[in-house]
């Protein structure tokens, strides 16, 4: 007998070896354009530990990345986390791995959109365009404003009442949007209209 063959490990069934190829090349293509290297993830848990917003999410940030990690492309492309995330790096703060989870949310929704897969949330797209809007035209997040425009589109006018009223009590909501004076500094990061 071929001492080769005593010693060589079993062939991996088709179906492993298919899994494996695509779950390699969704790591590397999510660890490339979100310039973080995913698979360093060892789930420890601190960033859903420390995650703010949590309970909209389906999954646990960390287990995005274990999607990842297996190649479930459609199941982490389709889910509402990745559409929650508000990339506040709390996480990425805390995180042993330096992971920047915000960055890998970012690239994930993209990927969403480049395959138009549906955002797992209803509205939600709307929502981060309007943030968006207020970052170009102001500098920053005028939270009023987003939501104003936010509930034009939807015309969910009595939703989150309670929230935006315990906000204004505190002072949280400025009528007023104020802009940032360096606003020529960020007109580079946004494509003219
Ligand atoms: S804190 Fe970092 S290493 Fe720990 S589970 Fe989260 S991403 Fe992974
Ligand atoms: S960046 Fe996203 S995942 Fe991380 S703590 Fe903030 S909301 Fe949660």
């Amino acid at each position: 007998m071929n001492p080769r063959a005593i010693i060589s490990k079993p062939p991996l069934p088709q179906a492993v070896t298919e899994f494996n190829k695509s779950g390699r090349s969704l790591l590397r293509e999510v660890s490339q354009r979100s310039g973080t290297e995913v698979n360093l993830c060892f789930h420890c848990r601190t960033c859903a530990t420390g995650c703010p917003f949590l309970k909209g999410m389906d999954y646990h940030p960390n287990a995005v990345l274990r999607l990842l990690q297996y190649g479930l492309r459609q199941a982490v492309l389709e889910c509402k986390t990745i559409w929650v995330c508000v990339g506040c790096h709390t996480c990425s703060n805390q995180c042993p791995m330096s992971i920047d989870m915000a960055a890998v949310m970012n690239t994930l929704r993209l990927m969403a959109l480049e395959k138009g897969i549906n955002p797992g949330k209803r509205n939600i797209l709307t929502f981060h365009q309007e943030v968006m809007r207020s970052l170009k035209y102001y500098g920053r997040a005028h939270k009023l404003g987003i939501m104003w425009r936010y509930k034009i589109h939807h015309q969910g006018w009595f939703q989150d009442v309670d929230v935006g009223l315990k906000m204004l009590a505190k002072h949280k909501l400025e009528l007023w949007p104020s802009r940032v004076k360096a606003m020529e500094e960020l007109r580079f990061l946004f494509p003219k209209d």
